[in-house]
């Protein structure tokens, strides 16, 4: 049987990354499944244990680190640890299903160096700093200084773009959700 393949998403926070994931796999046309990672920060409003995260303690999470169980994780915010557990993926690219991850640059290089052809890694951006400054601001769910340690992160993430095997700016929402969702499909086809 044909295994499956891995599609790495990275984004700094503001790029319509969610968006992006949620209208593909939606729309259905690909086996896709999310790989739910593991993290210690608290949920948000709306959030449930097992869809957006496992919601874990840190001791929980340093127990899986002691375990192997983790294919990668990362401290992405101080303090705050997310993980892509082995469990998640697997098995479901054992079975043929393609498996999408929504992680974090430095987890999406890292997972990308292990997978190598067998994962596709993507790179969202935005158009440019002072838009996604804007965006953020429009959102209006966050104080001043909280979007400033976003709009520093973004800087950060856009360092690493040259290393994913494609960069799509999300300058207008649907040509780009269009644009990933190509990519996806070649690559799962190849
Ligand atoms: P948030 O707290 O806003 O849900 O996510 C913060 C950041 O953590 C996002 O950039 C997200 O892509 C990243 N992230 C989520 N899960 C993982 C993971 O399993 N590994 C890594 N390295 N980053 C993750």
């Amino acid at each position: 049987m044909k295994k499956g393949k891995l599609i790495i998403i990275s984004a700094p926070s503001g790029c319509g990354k969610s968006t992006i994931i949620g209208e593909i796999m939606d729309a259905g046309k690909l086996d896709l499944q999310f790989s739910v990672s593991a993290t210690n920060r608290k949920p948000r409003p709306g959030e449930v244990d097992g869809v957006n995260y496992h919601f874990l303690t840190d001791q929980q999470f340093k127990d899986l680190i002691a375990e192997n169980a983790f294919v990668e994780y990362e401290q992405v915010y101080p303090g705050r640890y997310y993980g892509t557990l082995r469990s998640e993926i697997q098995d479901r690219i054992d079975a043929g299903h393609n498996v999408i991850l929504d992680i974090d640059v430095r987890g999406g290089v890292n997972v990308k160096e292990q997978f190598g052809a067998d994962a596709l890694s993507v790179f969202i951006a935005p158009p440019d700093i002072p838009e996604l400054r804007r965006r953020l601001e429009k959102r209006g769910s966050e104080s001043a200084e909280a979007i400033e340690e976003r709009v520093g992160r973004a800087e950060y993430e856009l360092g690493f773009k040259d290393r994913y095997d494609y960069v799509v700016v999300n300058d207008e929402l649907p040509r780009a959700i269009g644009e990933v969702a190509a990519l996806m499909e070649d690559f799962i086809k190849a």
